[in-house]
């Protein structure tokens, strides 16, 4: 496993291969970035993981100061896995330095949950992985559903731009449900405990959607219901179509999508 720590080394390691693997991660590796590693190892000659907490997807200074970064750990963690050839942990500049910037815009269309609730995110995301990949000149990026709408909007988005494809892989959970998330390292033990129930709760509340003719007042009610329960904040909860984001009244083709905190902590899972 190489590591890579400037875009001079990425441009000379990477020019002999043309089918390269990509799983952009921010760090904090868990098995969620740990599956989309495994992924990418067989379905590729080489993988690189890029490790890069981009401050400009960061809609909120505290949340970036506070964002787990433990690099000599994740780089234990991705070495043993022995299915990573090469990681970008490159600088701000290494990333951002170019003069040719493109004004990166979300549709009114797409400002719909996350990017309802996170102004500028999606920007910032979409901005860097343009970048990244075209830095990296991946043939395929490997991304989390956990984080279904950007997923959504960075396959829409690159897909157009690139000829690459960018593949959605399954969420990975904890024995009680929880999915694992970077973010998880700054809950305390009861509030792990906390995102449980709350996994639990929507799971069972999909189950119930199937006899509702209402949904949208259902998750409603159910909303209150779950946030006084719990002493959480829940941001939203809404049955969206997974092919477009549309609201949706019935349960094909369509998941529950929800973001809440716990204390400051801001998760976000759909089901
Ligand atoms: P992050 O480091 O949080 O930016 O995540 C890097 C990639 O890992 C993104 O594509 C995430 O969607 C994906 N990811 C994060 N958590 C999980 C999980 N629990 N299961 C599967 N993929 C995940």
């Amino acid at each position: 496993m190489k590591i890579l720590l400037n875009n001079k080394s990425l441009f000379k390691s990477l020019r002999p291969f043309k089918d390269i693997g990509f799983v952009p991660t921010m760090g904090g590796i868990h098995k969620g970035h740990l599956s989309l590693i495994n992924r990418s190892n067989h379905n590729n000659k080489k993988t690189i993981v890029s490790i890069f907490i981009n401050p400009k997807q960061f809609n909120n200074k505290k949340d970036l100061k506070t964002y787990p970064s433990n690099l000599k750990k994740d780089l234990s963690i991705l070495k043993k896995t022995k299915k990573v050839d090469f990681v970008y942990v490159p600088t701000f500049k290494d990333v951002f330095d170019n003069k040719k910037k493109s004004k990166i815009n979300i549709k009114k269309n797409d400002k719909i949950l996350c990017a309802k609730f996170r102004k500028g995110h999606f920007e910032g995301v979409l901005d860097v992985m343009d970048r990244l990949t075209k830095l990296i000149n991946p043939k395929k990026i490997y991304m989390g559903k956990k984080d279904y709408q950007q997923f959504y909007l960075v396959k829409n988005f690159l897909e157009n731009r690139y000829k690459i494809k960018v593949i959605g892989c399954k969420t990975i959970r904890n024995k009680n449900k929880v999915a694992l998330s970077s973010r998880n390292y700054l809950l305390k033990k009861d509030e792990l405990r906390i995102a449980s129930e709350v996994s639990k709760k929507i799971i069972h509340l999909k189950k119930k959607l199937k006899v509702k003719k209402n949904i949208k007042n259902f998750l409603f009610l159910n909303k209150l219901k779950i946030q006084n329960l719990l002493k959480i904040k829940i941001e939203y909860l809404e049955l969206r179509n997974i092919n477009d984001l549309k609201i949706s009244n019935s349960l094909s083709n369509s998941k529950l999508f929800l973001a809440y905190y716990i204390g400051k902590v801001r998760l976000i899972d759909n089901y």
